[in-house]
């Protein structure tokens, strides 16, 4: 770990550990960043992920380690990905609001964040889910001079919507390909850099409480103290006491 201390990346997972996904990833920004909560749930969902995997590289290191199983043959499947390849085309763009226009049809759209997927977490339906987040991003819709609902716009157009919010948040949607090593069956899945992220600090967080139960039941140090020995003297000391 670089910049956290052990204190409080327990504190990041007591408050993560209760919450949906999308509430933890805002969770993690805003510990990290130490922004409120309202600017780090602002942030585009491609710039979020790209925060959440330099928290990850600062405190795990570049490599996701991964498990799939393969869709045809069931065979399980262990995956490395470094995370600067994954983003390494994706730190330049990234602008909040964005227009779209067609013949005399001008949509004014902003990029989603944390809100609006809070906003779709509770849709039954993909297509009700990318219709309820298309209308959250649409700030303006116009026919030449005058103001139209949203709902009137066709279904080609809430897919121009889609695909033009996907273009412009670089690394909103980011794609693994995978190869299966026994029956060479290709597939891709999206990556879901905060489930990366959550596994590591829940196991880590958990590794320093039991390390604070067994010194605290042989020294009767207090918890604070024993999370402020430095990782160096706390791994001694336990190697003492497993002697
Ligand atoms: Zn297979």
């Amino acid at each position: 770990m670089s910049s956290v201390s052990a204190s409080e990346l327990i504190s990041w997972w007591e408050a993560g550990a209760r919450q949906h996904p999308v509430e933890r990833a805002v969770t993690l920004l805003s510990a990290w960043s130490r922004e409120p909560r309202e600017k780090t749930a602002s942030l585009s969902i491609g710039r979020r992920d790209r925060q959440l995997g330099a928290i990850y590289q600062s405190l795990f290191g570049p490599v996701l380690n991964g498990f799939a199983e393969c869709l045809k043959c069931g065979e399980r499947l262990e995956y490395e990905i470094v995370i600067p390849e994954l983003h390494s085309d994706a730190t330049s763009g990234n602008q909040q609001e964005i227009t779209l226009s067609s013949g005399e049809l001008f949509l004014h759209l902003r990029l989603p964040n944390s809100f609006d997927l809070i906003a779709v977490s509770g849709c039954h339906d993909v297509d009700s889910a990318q219709r309820t987040l298309g209308r959250r991003c649409v700030i303006d819709a116009r026919v030449g001079e005058s103001a139209i609902a949203v709902d009137v716009l066709d279904d080609s157009t809430w897919e121009e919507i889609a695909a033009r919010l996907a273009e412009s948040d670089p690394g909103a949607e980011t794609l693994i390909d995978l190869t299966c090593s026994a029956c060479a069956h290709n597939w891709q899945v999206m990556l879901d850099i905060e489930r990366f992220l959550w596994a590591k600090i829940n196991v880590m967080a958990r590794r320093l409480l039991r390390e604070v139960h067994i010194l605290a039941q042989t020294y009767h140090w207090s918890e604070a103290e024993i999370l402020a020995l430095t990782p160096t003297r706390r791994q001694l000391y336990l190697e003492m006491v497993q002697a």
